[in-house]
């Protein structure tokens, strides 16, 4: 995403580009596959955010055909009941007053609205600048704002573990306020036919040949790339927009990111006969600390497309390590499920399960929203892992780099 981003803005201005890419398609991080049965697969669940304000910059919404979730989520509480919170961060006062005190206190609820306040009050940009929040961690952020340890359990580990793919809440407090805020004035979305057709869109926007896929590139020497079947290309100037792992092993030692640390999920998918009644298009998040179905979602409930007619895409993920093989993680989901669902859970088929060691780069209390992006010479680099852990930031990253390029 960085790279295409970067390479639309330096297209749009007239400049030549080459994208390089690794893989037999584009899109990282951000890829799709479609089973023989007719299944899409996200590699991974993830969303949209649709008021993440480089994606508003840079992507046209109407093409993508979105769809979007509920706000809110079911959550299934440590005793194993459900509760429903619609709208908890859009609409809180109706949200948290129509719940029994299992989710938190009187005085949590308040405190929801007076959050809801206080990330309306500043922009994303105000919010992830912010040196106060970015030195603290979000778990002690939340417990100095005055949350109880029920609230934190039943609601914020579920739901921001969920997309920090954190659960202990480490991840610098910056980037919560910034992600409540997207929450607070946007929506969770997925395009139609899922999540590649965004990386998709910015391939379709470049000149025919601009993007050369299978092309692993070996070394960076100054502004020569040596490619990994052996080729060499010059070029005026080089933008080295992967994934910090790879940064990490093709760039000089000191322009490493201080940290290459990284969350990791997996996701299982499994298909079930189509639901009976209207979907409510709600995620599912499990609070108990000892499950292993961190949280659940139905894709094609939200867009069709995601499964065959007549069957429902179930998305299962387990965030952290949790050191099972493959059949023994679906067996033990199956069984969590089975629980949570009903007996018919245990008759769904096991579609396909990914591991995602290098889901998101890790950003800890005290790690800067942005880094540098200028390398040395003619050599720049950008990326979520030099900046935060989100598509917002492979974006931005992209198109800083593109206007550096432009002014010099
Ligand atoms: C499961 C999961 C859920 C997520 N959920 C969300 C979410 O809900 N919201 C959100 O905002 N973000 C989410 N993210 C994060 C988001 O996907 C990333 O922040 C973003 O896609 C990162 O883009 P990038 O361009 O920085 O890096 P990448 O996507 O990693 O792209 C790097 C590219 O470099 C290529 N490459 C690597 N090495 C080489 C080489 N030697 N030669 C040539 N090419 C190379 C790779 O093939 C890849 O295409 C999620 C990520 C995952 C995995």
């Amino acid at each position: 995403m960085a790279g295409l981003a970067c390479a639309n803005y330096l297209h749009r201005a007239g400049r030549p580009v080459l994208v390089l890419e690794a893989a037999d398609a584009v899109g990282g991080r951000v890829r799709t596959d479609v089973t023989p049965e007719g299944f899409r697969l996200d590699r991974g669940f993830q969303v949209l955010l649709t008021r993440y304000p480089e994606v508003e910059r840079l992507i046209d919404y109407g093409a993508l055909h979105l769809k979007a979730f509920r706000s809110g989520a079911v959550i299934r509480l440590p005793d194993g009941k459900e509760t429903t919170l619609q709208n908890p961060l859009q609409q809180p006062v109706a949200a948290f007053s129509a719940l029994t005190s299992r989710i938190g206190s009187l005085p949590d609820k308040l405190r929801i609205v007076s959050m809801v306040q206080h990330v309306r009050r500043f922009t994303s940009q105000q919010l992830l600048s912010r040196n106060s929040t970015n030195e603290q961690d979000t778990l002690s952020f939340l417990r100095q704002y005055g949350w109880s340890e029920q609230m934190i359990q039943n609601f914020f580990r579920p739901f921001f573990g969920g997309v920090f793919l954190d659960r202990s809440l480490s991840t610098a407090a910056n980037f919560f306020e910034f992600v409540f805020k997207q929450f607070v004035e946007g929506e969770a979305v997925v395009p139609a036919l899922g999540m590649q057709q965004i990386p998709e869109q910015l391939a379709a926007r470049l000149p025919a040949g601009t993007i050369r896929l299978n092309t692993p590139v070996a070394a960076l020497e100054g502004t020569s790339v040596r490619l990994r079947n052996g080729e060499t290309l010059h070029a005026a100037a080089v933008v080295l927009a992967v994934d910090g792992e790879a940064a990490a092993r093709l760039l000089p030692a000191a322009n490493t990111a201080p940290t290459l640390a990284w969350r990791r999920t997996t996701c299982t998918y499994f298909a079930a006969p189509a639901a009976k009644g209207r979907p409510d298009k709600l995620l599912r998040l499990n609070a108990s600390p000892t499950a292993l179905a961190h949280n659940v979602a139905f894709p094609s409930d939200v867009a069709s497309a995601y499964a065959p007619a007549g069957q429902r895409l179930v998305s299962v993920s387990t965030h952290g390590e949790h050191g099972l093989s493959e059949a023994d993680l679906t067996a033990r989901l199956r069984q969590e499920l089975t629980d949570w669902f009903g007996p018919e859970a245990a008759q769904w088929q096991h579609l396909r399960t990914y591991e995602l060691p290098y889901a998101l780069p890790e950003y800890p209390a005290g790690q800067p929203a942005r880094q540098s992006l200028k390398v040395q010479g003619h050599l720049y680099r950008c990326g979520d892992y030099a900046a935060y852990p989100s598509l917002n930031a492979a974006l931005a990253s992209g198109r800083e780099v593109a206007e550096m390029l432009l002014a010099s």
